[in-house]
């Protein structure tokens, strides 16, 4: 990854190039640039050693007018203000596309999870609530685990924000433990959701799924789920996938010829998503560079790990064989790479729509915590599987009516319903002309 990457750039530079098709006004697009409001906060944490530890928190909501904002909190070393600025732009898109009545916004936290005890975890956890829930609540702000966090966080933290306001309030914050007020079906929820979008996307590329193959970078939440979903419910075979080693401080590939197996490699897997690169030679598994997952000629790529991993000068190892970029996460391709892909003509399914799945669930999440009543794991699919449907085939309009790449398309989508928001609360007048010239089926779809 290039070293002066900025994701916000980047977010703001795709904004930007469809604000332009739309013709947005100017006061929108003033407004949708840049978050609401930024947060960044010390949090003094004691360690077991009994010292304090200085560490810095942020938090970012950038648009509100259809929701509460929503959006994960990362525990990262290398986290910085404008990678949460990026991911909270993303997060209004995410919500926007997926037609859930919730804001973005994101969270994070400078620091090495690993490096951490487990009582070291929780004050900084209850720390970080203490120093930003004034601006948190189910009306206001709801944070969710995301890279470096965990259920178990997220049910501390629900309880620190409970004791600060003298009552149980677990629609604070989903992603928290089944039985302290979390969902089923949320652990699995992203991974199958990308996996939905992919076999929409085959149906409309007339692909047969079970002859088809996949990469992925990453192993963690999502690549795990989006692997055993590529091969129980469609039928493909995985080839590779790949990890970050915490001991090397560097990544690999881990491919084995006839496809992998997600499920024993799930069983070598840390919580952090590392694979046991021992125990997985032993098994067979060839453990190649970091990049290699990216050049395996394959189907399907799914870069499910960090952002800005396909850039102009990593494009060049991907293989011709590729028809179906889905982007399991945030931001991984540059614009510089989108401009190959189109050339290519290889089916991107964006971020912000490939990855839904998480956040559709975590509503769910609220909605379940609102009525105090909880769904069956099957229930909670089945409407996700709705869902992601509905999203994909509303942006798949989109592309279609208006000749649009997939990601001009969802951001079409989702501008749109989020423009429409301010308007209806008066923040800005729009004349609405650039939207009503296709609203559209993406939208008719979208509410079917
Ligand atoms: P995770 O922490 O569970 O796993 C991350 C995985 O990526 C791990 O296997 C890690 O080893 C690997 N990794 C990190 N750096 C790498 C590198 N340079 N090369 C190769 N592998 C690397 O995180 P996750 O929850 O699976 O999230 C992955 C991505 O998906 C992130 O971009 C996140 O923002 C996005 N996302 C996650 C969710 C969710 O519900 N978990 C929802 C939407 C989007």
């Amino acid at each position: 990854m290039a070293t002066d990457f900025n994701p916000f750039q980047v977010a703001q530079a795709q904004f930007d190039g469809v604000a332009d098709q739309l013709q947005l006004e100017q006061e929108v697009r003033s407004i949708l640039r840049f978050p609401l409001r930024e947060f960044r906060f010390q949090i003094p944490v004691r360690m077991d050693t009994g010292q304090i530890k200085v560490y810095f928190g942020f938090r970012v909501q950038h648009n509100d007018a259809r929701g509460p904002a929503k959006g994960g909190i990362r525990f990262h070393p290398e986290e910085t203000l404008d990678t949460v600025r990026a991911l909270a732009m993303w997060m209004t898109w995410k919500c926007a596309v997926a037609d859930i009545p919730l804001g973005g916004g994101k969270g994070g936290v400078i620091v090495e999870p690993s490096s951490l005890s487990v009582g070291e975890k929780e004050r900084l956890c209850r720390g970080w609530i203490d120093g930003i829930w004034k601006n948190l609540g189910p009306r206001i702000d709801v944070p969710a685990p995301d890279v470096g966090t965990t259920p178990q966080m997220m049910g501390w933290m629900m309880d620190e924000y409970s004791k600060l306001t003298g009552q149980y309030v677990p629609g604070v914050i989903t992603g928290k433990p089944v039985g302290s007020g979390g969902s089923l079906g949320r652990t699995e929820a992203t991974g199958y959701g990308v996996i939905y979008t992919v076999r929409e996307a085959m149906k409309y590329l007339k692909l047969d799924p079970t002859r088809c193959t996949a990469s992925l970078q990453g192993f963690g939440n999502v690549a795990q789920y989006a692997a055993i979903g590529f091969m129980q419910q469609l039928g493909g075979k995985v080839m590779a996938v790949s990890c970050f080693d915490r001991k090397d401080h560097c990544s690999y590939t881990f491919s084995k010829v006839d496809g992998i197996d997600p499920h024993f490699l799930q069983s070598i897997t840390d919580q952090y998503g590392g694979i046991d690169k021992i125990q997985a030679a032993a098994a067979g598994y060839q453990v190649e560079d970091a990049m290699a997952w990216l050049s395996k000629d394959v189907d399907v790529l799914i870069p499910s790990a960090i952002e800005g991993q396909i850039t102009g000068e990593t494009i060049g190892m991907m293989s011709e064989r590729v028809k179906i970029v889905a982007e399991g996460a945030n931001g991984p391709t540059t614009p510089e790479a989108d401009v190959e892909l189109k050339k290519r003509g290889v089916f991107v399914i964006p971020d912000f729509l490939c990855n839904a799945g998480g956040v559709t669930c975590s509503y769910f999440e609220s909605v379940q915590n609102d009525a105090n009543y909880y769904w069956e794991r099957e229930a909670v699919l089945r409407r996700l599987d709705q869902k992601m449907t509905t999203a994909f085939q509303g942006v798949l309009a989109m592309s279609l009516q208006r000749e649009a790449f997939m990601r001009d398309a969802a951001y079409m989508v989702a501008i749109d319903r989020v423009v429409k928001a301010m308007d209806l609360r008066g923040w800005v007048s729009v004349s609405y002309t650039h939207l009503r010239a296709h609203e559209t089926k993406a939208n008719l779809v979208c509410r079917l």
